[in-house]
């Protein structure tokens, strides 16, 4: 058997076809034909009044940051449980990042823990729907809007994925993708601001476009384009987007294929969680998931060191995140002794089994078998 390696990216020669089309156009910066196809496909797909192209996630996170006009001594709650970027996006302006624990069941901001956490000084609430399995938003949205909060999604997992019929990333007032080639759908680098709220509309293209308006200039309702408010170069290149727009119409599909080897690793590990040796991920009637990761939750921090040997030594790749941010050396000055046990706990037990587009189910079996030898030995 060959090795199996973790990820990797999908990759499609008619997105290279889309790259070769620049040449005619002659237009590679921001702003062109493959962006905009982009744009009105993430409109329509993902039901959003606007959406604007990034040169990655994290550039749309910074870019909520700025639209809030999040100054120092704000505070947003977000989970503890997540990527770097969701609370640098904030800190970078100043924010108090309040880390709120997560349902041990879908690894998501535990809902019935955010309101304790609310104070004068709360602008905004972060949401993360971890592995592309959506966040509780009935009650989320119950909480913003009594508590008169913004609310924004790190949707970096979630491109189609559902809250009951609703797409993830339509919730928020802002939401952010990201095309990373760790994630579904990507280009090398990207990603997507989503707005809702159509207050925030104009002025993003006016942080996009390093604080100009340059958007009205292009558009002809200016005849000159001037440094009118903050902003950075946060704009995808033509060439990330051409490739992309391949990408995006390929996402069902990709999607789908994801899901059944998602599938598959969920019935087959289903004896081992009968033993209580592991748990699977826990299924929520009101989350369609994408398939963006398989994760297993072991019983402890050792059994796990040991299976990821024992699966390396069967040229198995499988690897765990997040180190949780309020005990990151960064992090750590923020955290205020908050109980955050099931984040930890979650955070020394997960580990995330190989999962891509040119998995096939017969490697799928084959790993978890493997998986199963493994628990056989230990008995
Ligand atoms: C990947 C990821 C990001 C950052 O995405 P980039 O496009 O690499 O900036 C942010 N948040 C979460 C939850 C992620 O998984």
């Amino acid at each position: 058997m060959k090795k199996i390696i973790f990820n990797t990216p999908s990759f499609s020669n008619s997105g290279i076809q889309n790259i070769k089309l620049l040449k005619a156009k002659n237009f590679f910066s921001s702003g062109g034909f493959f962006t905009k196809k982009c744009e009105n496909w993430l409109e329509k797909n993902i039901k959003v009044k606007k959406a604007i192209l990034t040169n990655s996630c994290t550039a749309a996170l910074e870019m909520c940051s700025l639209l809030l006009d999040i100054n120092k001594g704000d505070e947003v709650i977000m989970p503890s449980y997540t990527f770097v970027s969701t609370a640098n996006a904030f800190v970078l302006r100043g924010a108090i990042p309040v880390f709120a624990e997560i349902d041990e069941r879908t690894k998501n901001i535990d809902a019935s823990k955010i309101e304790s956490l609310v104070t004068k000084r709360t602008r905004a609430l972060v949401v993360v729907h971890y592995a592309g399995v959506s966040c509780d938003m009935d009650k989320i949205m119950q909480i913003v809007k009594k508590k008169n909060i913004y609310l924004i999604e790190d949707a970096a997992h979630s491109i189609l994925s559902y809250f009951r019929n609703r797409p993830l990333g339509s919730y928020g007032d802002l939401a952010t993708f990201s095309f990373h080639e760790t994630k579904n759908i990507h280009c090398g680098e990207g990603g997507a601001l989503l707005i809702n709220n159509i207050a925030f509309v104009n002025r993003a293209k006016i942080l996009r476009d390093k604080g100009t308006n340059r958007d009205d200039f292009n558009n002809n309702l200016t005849k000159k384009y001037t440094w009118v408010d903050l902003g950075s170069s946060y704009g995808l290149s033509e060439i990330n987007a051409a490739f992309l727009f391949k990408q995006l119409l390929e996402a069902w599909q990709i999607t789908k294929k994801r899901l059944v080897i998602w599938k598959k690793y969920y019935d087959e590990l289903y004896t081992l969680e009968a033993k209580s040796l592991i748990k699977r991920p826990v299924l929520q009637n009101y989350s369609k998931h994408n398939g963006h990761i398989f994760y297993i939750v072991l019983g402890s921090k050792t059994d796990r060191h040991k299976l990821i040997k024992f699966l390396k030594i069967k040229k198995i790749m499988s690897i765990f995140h997040y180190i949780p941010l309020h005990n990151s050396p960064y992090g750590k000055r923020f955290y205020k002794n908050r109980n955050l046990k099931i984040t930890e706990r979650i955070s020394d037990r997960i580990l995330r089994l190989p999962i891509h587009n040119k998995m096939t189910i017969k490697k799928v079996i084959y790993i978890c078998k493997i998986i199963k030898i493994f628990f056989d030995k230990k008995i």
